[in-house]
């Protein structure tokens, strides 16, 4: 790992680049680093289109490099910083993000881009054998083998983020090769989201405020809607598959409204090892940061005797019709698990900009499993991987135009 001298202590210090700063899990990343300005240099930032904040950031935090898609904006963002005095490097574009995560000076990469246009950048810190905090599980849906190739092949350390699969590894010894005789299966826990109890014959007036309002977490909005379909747990089912190299079915979904257990293993002898604590994401964050140690993270205590229960129920297949369809793409040909990530990206973005309704997420992603045939498609690349992923966003788009809100 590449570390740098802490010129007050004399100890090394990793070099951070957070993909993705000006997000929910971005801004919390910088929050617990800001804790421990001994252990951590923040080297990059990058964002999509909040230049305000990402500005604001690198005022705040001065890091080498900070990087948009947009070559307007990062201009716009470089004059301002050096109106500022600030020397922060700007790059543009997606190749940016891609050299960045990779960068020699890089030892730890942050991966919290949402969506599929954050697989090329961890991809890059994989190869490049970054420590690698996945909070972007898209990409890792996506990207699947050949994203767990790239690890394995370049020597990367994969540290969940995700607050479940967080919760799996720290029940799971630090030796991998113990995981399978242990396991037996896991269970995710779910909180079920804002719409548990809600009558579904009223789904179809759900707004996109009223989705993106989650009961404990702020997210930003695609997994807050993706939490309220309950897709959120599909794409955790298929992360938890590639993280844990389970079988589809070691992997079983608990609700859990009040969201203190993050999730369990049961083990070989039915012993079931659980991980508690306050719903927050700093406590993912900062194990991720400092594993196998332990940090201080921000996040409250747990306080056992202010809780008035814990309690447990089946999810409702019915309910969420797109659950199931974790455990059907994973045992679909390779490339399925592309596809419905790509359909419920397109339908999260069509709901959000009003085009469709609530009730009709669930349709588009049917569509376009059913219409993209990925038997023929090649799936050991990343360019076929994207070549698959953009044909179910034509097709997810093409079917949208013909819902009426
Ligand atoms: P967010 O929308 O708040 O932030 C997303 C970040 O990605 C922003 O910085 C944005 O600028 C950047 N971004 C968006 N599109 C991009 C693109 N095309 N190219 C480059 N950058 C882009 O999202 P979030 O809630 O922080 O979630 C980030 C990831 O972490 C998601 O994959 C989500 O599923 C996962 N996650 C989030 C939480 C949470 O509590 N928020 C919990 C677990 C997992
Ligand atoms: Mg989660």
């Amino acid at each position: 790992m590449n570390t740098s001298a802490n010129p007050s202590t004399g100890a090394s210090r990793q070099r951070v680049c957070i993909l993705g700063a000006t997000g929910s899990v971005g801004t919390s990343t910088l929050d617990v680093i800001s804790r421990h300005p001994d252990r951590f240099e923040l080297f990059a930032l990058t964002a999509h289109s909040r230049v305000e904040e990402l500005l604001r950031q690198c005022v705040a935090w001065r890091p080498r490099f900070a990087a948009l898609p947009d070559a307007a904006q990062a201009g716009d963002l470089l004059v301002r910083l050096r109106e500022q005095g600030i020397a922060t490097e700007v790059l543009c574009g997606a190749q940016a993000l891609c050299d960045l995560a990779a960068h020699e000076e890089v030892d730890t990469v942050m991966a919290a881009i949402v969506g599929a246009a954050g697989l090329a950048p961890c991809l890059a810190a994989a190869h490049a054998g970054k420590r690698l905090l996945l909070a972007n599980k898209e990409a890792l849906v996506v990207g699947g083998a050949l994203f767990m190739d790239a690890v394995h092949a370049g020597g990367a350390t994969l540290l969940p983020i995700d607050s479940e699969h967080s919760a799996i590894f720290q029940c799971l010894p630090e030796d991998r090769a113990r995981w399978a005789h242990r396991i037996d299966h896991i269970l995710l826990t779910s909180s079920g989201g804002p719409f548990r109890q809600r009558d579904p014959a009223t789904f179809g007036e759900i707004t996109p405020d009223e989705a993106c309002a989650h009961p404990n977490f702020a997210m930003g909005r695609k997994i807050s809607v993706d939490s309220a379909t309950m897709m959120n747990k599909a794409l955790e089912v298929i992360e938890a598959r590639w993280l844990f190299e389970l079988a589809p079915q070691q992997i079983r979904i608990v609700i859990h409204p009040q969201q203190i257990v993050h999730s369990m293993v049961v083990c070989r002898d039915n012993s079931v090892l659980a991980q508690l604590g306050t719903p927050d994401m700093r406590v993912p964050i900062a194990y991720g940061l400092s594993f196998p140690e332990r940090i201080e993270s921000g996040a409250a205590q747990l306080d056992f005797t202010s809780l008035a229960a814990l309690t447990f129920e089946a999810p409702d297949f019915e309910r969420c019709p797109g659950l199931a369809l974790a455990w059907e793409t994973l045992r679909g040909p390779e490339g399925s698990t592309t596809v419905l990530n790509a359909a419920n990206e397109a339908a999260v973005a069509a709901f959000l900009a009003g085009t469709i309704r609530f009730d009709q997420i669930h349709s588009v992603i049917a569509h376009a499993l059913e219409r993209i045939d990925v038997g023929s498609a090649g799936h050991d690349s990343l360019e076929a991987l994207l070549e698959i992923d953009s044909r179910a966003r034509r097709q997810a788009a093409q079917f949208v135009k013909g819902l009426a809100p």
